[in-house]
C-alpha cells in the first residue's frame, strides 16, 4: 500500500518532468530561428527597397526582403504599421511599394499555453489527491470511502471461492450447535410461517466456545447454505486509530443490510468491541462503547417484519457488556464445546479426507488419545501428520505418524538437537519416573499414556497422562492426585540426589497455582463455598486482567496458609509413593535412560514386575 503510494507520486512527478521539458521545448523564444530586428532597422531596410513583403499579425511584424530572408519586428500595438513607419520616416509610397498583409493575430504557442501552465498545476494536485483517495478506501467500498465496514459479502451477491465453500457437512462434534443454527436459516427462508403465528424472528443469535471449535467455520457454512446474502465482519475490524469510525462502519454496514433483505450479518469475535463497558480507562474504551451502542442502537431499531439475523461468535461470553444479551438483542445463544470421543473421530474422519491412510491407521484411537483437543487442534494434528509422513518420504499416513503428531500439537516439535549430558539425562529419567510411578500408583491420578526424556518445545522430558474416562467435573480427590503427580518429579529428584534442579520449576508453579485454585475458586479448603477475588479489573495501563482483592489482611493470610498446606500434603504423598517404591523408580528411570521413551503398555509391564 505504502508502496503504491510512493509509486504514484514518483509517477506524477516524472509527468511533471515530461511537462517541463515539452514546455521548454516548444518556448517561443526556442522556436523562432528567425532574426529579430528593431523597428528602425526594419524602417531603414524598407527605404532601401530591401524588403518585398510584410506580414501583421497583432503587433508581430514578419518582414521578407528580395533575398526571400525572413526578419521579425515588433510594433506599439494600437497603432497601426502605417503610422509606426511614418514615425520612423518611411515615405507612403516606400510603404505602397511593398505588399502589405494584414493577418488575424495568431494565438502563438504562448497563447495557450500560459493559461494552461496556470490550470496545469491544479489538474495535477487533482489527480494526485484523487489517487490517494482512492488508496485510502483500499478497494473496499466506494463512496464514504474507509468510514464504511470492510465488511465481506458472500451468498447471494458474491460467489465464495469453490475451495473455500463450507457445508454443515465439514462440521462435526457439534450437533445441537448445528441444528439451532439450521432452525435459524430456515427463519429467513420462510418468514411467512413464523409470522402467521405471531414468533418473533430472533434478531441475534451468540455463537459462544473455547478458540478452535468451529464457530467461524459453523457461520462460513451458514453463509453458504442460507441461499441468502451474508455480510461477514470481525470484530476488531470495527475499531480504527480514528475515534468514530466504528460507529459509522456499523451505520454503514446495517444500511447497506437492509437492502438486502433478507441477509445475515456475521460478527466474528465480538468480544473484541463489546468488552464489558468500565468507566473511565482509556480512550480505546469509547471508541468501543460508541460502536456497541450504535450496533445496540441499529438492532432495536429494527422493525418488526426486518429479516435481518445478526450472528455473532465470541469466545470470551462473559466479558460481554450484559445489555449485548437482553432480549431483543442476541437474545440466543449457541453453545459450541470442545468435541467428545465420537465428535474428535468425526473431526478427524472430515480432516483426513483425501489424505491417503495406511492401513494401521486408527483414527478411533487417535480420537480416544486426544480429549480436551478442540476442532482446530485436530485439524492441525491431521496436517502434521501428513508433513510428517512427506518428510519420511513415505506414501501414506501411518498410526505412528498420527500418534507422534499429537505429541507434537501438544508439546511442539521434539527438539532431538536439544542433546543432554548423561547426568542430566539421568536426572530427567528420575524426574519423569516420579511423575509416571506417582500417577501409576495412586487410584485418582490420569494413566500415563507415554514417558519421554526428549526434549519437546520448552520441556525437557514429558510424561503424557490422560484421564481413564472423559469428563467434564473433577473432584476433589482428583485435584489432590494431580498435585501429588506434579510434586513427584521434584520429589523424585530430591530423594534419589539430595539435590535439586531447575527442571522443576514448570511444575511448580503449576502445583501452586491449581492449589490456590482449590482455595480460592472451588472452596475446596477450610473456607467451605467461598470464592475470592471475583471483581475483575482492567489495570490502569495495561490490558491484563487484575483480580481485585475483595478479602482482609488476615483472610489472605490464611489464604496462603491453606495454599501452602495442600503443597505439603501432596508433597507427603509424593515422598510416600516413591519411598515405598524406590527400587521401581529406579528401574523405570534406567529404562528411560536406554530408552527415551517408554510407552504405555511398556510401563504397565515394568510396574506389573
Ligand atoms: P473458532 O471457533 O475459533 O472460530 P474456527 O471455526 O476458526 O474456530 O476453526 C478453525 C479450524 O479448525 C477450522 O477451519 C476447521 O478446519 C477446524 N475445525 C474446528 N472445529 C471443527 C469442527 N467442529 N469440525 C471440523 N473442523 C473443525
Ligand atoms: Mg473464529
Ligand atoms: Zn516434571
Amino acid at each position: 500500500m505504502k508502496n503504491k503510494v510512493l509509486k504514484n507520486i514518483i509517477l506524477i512527478f516524472l509527468s511533471f518532468l515530461v511537462i517541463s521539458a515539452v514546455f521548454t521545448l516548444f518556448n517561443p523564444q526556442t522556436l523562432q530561428k528567425n532574426k529579430e530586428v528593431s523597428l528602425s532597422s526594419l524602417s531603414q531596410e524598407i527605404t532601401q527597397s530591401s524588403i518585398k513583403e510584410i506580414r501583421v499579425a497583432g503587433d508581430k511584424i514578419t518582414a521578407t526582403d528580395n533575398q526571400g530572408q525572413k526578419t521579425i519586428s515588433r510594433k506599439e500595438s494600437g497603432v497601426s504599421l502605417n503610422e509606426t513607419l511614418k514615425g520612423y520616416g518611411v515615405s507612403e509610397d516606400q510603404i505602397k511599394a511593398i505588399n502589405i498583409t494584414i493577418e488575424e493575430e495568431k494565438q502563438g504557442l504562448m497563447g495557450w499555453l500560459l493559461p494552461l501552465s496556470l490550470i496545469l498545476p491544479v489538474i495535477i494536485f487533482a489527480l494526485f489527491f484523487w489517487v490517494i483517495a482512492r488508496q485510502a478506501k483500499g478497494g473496499g467500498g466506494g463512496g464514504l470511502g474507509f468510514l464504511k465496514a470492510p465488511a465481506k459479502l458472500f451468498g447471494d451477491g458474491k460467489e465464495e471461492k469453490k475451495t473455500e465453500k463450507v457445508s454443515f457437512d465439514d462440521i462435526a462434534g457439534v450437533e445441537e450447535a448445528k441444528d439451532e443454527i439450521k432452525e435459524v436459516v430456515d427463519f429467513l427462508k420462510n418468514p411467512k410461517k413464523y409470522q402467521t403465528l405471531g414468533a418473533r424472528i430472533p434478531r441475534g443469535v451468540l455463537l459462544v466456545g473455547p478458540p478452535g471449535v468451529g464457530k467461524t467455520l459453523l457461520a462460513r457454512a451458514v453463509a453458504n447454505e442460507a441461499k441468502v446474502p451474508f455480510f461477514s465482519i470481525v470484530g476488531s475490524e470495527f475499531i480504527e486509530l480514528f475515534v468514530g469510525v466504528g460507529a459509522s462502519r456499523t451505520r454503514a454496514l446495517f444500511l447497506e443490510a437492509k437492502k438486502h433483505q433478507p441477509c445475515i450479518i456475521f460478527i466474528d469475535e465480538l468480544d473484541a468491541i463489546g468488552k464489558m463497558r468500565m468507566p473511565g480507562v482509556g480512550g480505546g474504551h469509547e471508541e468501543r462503547e460508541q460502536t456497541l451502542n450504535q450496533i445496540l442502537a441499529e438492532m432495536d431499531g429494527f422493525e418488526r417484519d426486518t429479516n435481518i439475523i445478526i450472528l455473532a461468535a465470541t469466545n470470551k461470553p462473559e466479558s460481554l457488556d450484559p445489555a449485548l444479551l437482553r432480549p431483543g438483542r442476541f437474545d440466543r445463544r449457541v453453545v459450541l464445546d470442545l468435541p467428545d470421543v465420537k465428535g474428535r473421530e468425526e473431526i478427524l474422519q472430515i480432516h483426513c479426507k483425501g489424505k491417503p491412510l495406511d492401513t494401521s491407521a486408527k483414527i478411533s484411537e487417535v480420537a480416544e488419545r486426544t480429549p480436551g483437543f478442540s476442532g482446530a487442534d485436530l485439524a492441525n494434528l491431521v496436517n502434521e501428520a501428513a508433513i510428517l509422513t512427506a518428510k519420511k518420504n513415505k506414501a501414506a499416513i501411518s498410526q505412528t505418524e498420527l500418534l507422534e503428531s499429537i505429541e507434537k500439537v501438544l508439546l511442539g516439535p521434539e527438539r532431538k538437537s536439544h542433546l543432554l549430558s548423561e547426568k542430566e539425562k539421568e536426572i530427567s529419567a528420575f524426574h519423569e519416573a516420579g511423575h509416571a510411578l506417582a500417577a501409576a500408583s495412586l487410584p485418582h491420578a490420569e494413566e500415563v499414556r507415554k514417558i519421554s526424556i526428549v526434549a519437546r518445545g520448552m520441556a525437557a522430558g514429558y510424561t503424557l497422562s490422560l484421564p481413564k474416562k472423559e469428563k467434564r467435573i473433577k473432584t476433589k480427590s482428583e485435584f489432590l492426585a494431580e498435585l501429588a503427580v506434579l510434586l513427584a518429579g521434584y520429589t523424585a529428584e530430591r530423594l534419589t540426589y539430595k539435590e535439586l534442579s531447575t527442571g522443576a520449576a514448570n511444575d511448580l508453579e503449576k502445583a501452586s497455582e491449581l492449589a490456590r485454585d482449590l482455595v480460592t475458586k472451588y472452596g475446596m479448603a477450610k473456607f467451605g463455598p467461598i470464592v475470592f477475588g471475583t471483581r475483575e479489573s482492567m489495570s490502569f495501563l495495561g490490558w491484563e486482567q487484575e483480580t481485585e482483592k475483595n478479602y482482609s489482611e488476615k483472610t489472605a493470610a490464611e489464604i496462603d496458609e491453606e495454599v501452602a498446606k495442600f503443597i505439603k500434603e501432596a508433597e507427603n504423598t509424593a515422598v510416600r509413593v516413591l519411598t515405598q517404591k524406590k527400587a521401581l523408580l529406579a528401574r523405570i528411570a534406567k529404562v528411560l535412560v536406554e530408552k527415551e521413551t517408554i510407552e504405555k503398555e511398556e510401563f504397565e509391564e515394568i510396574i506389573k514386575k
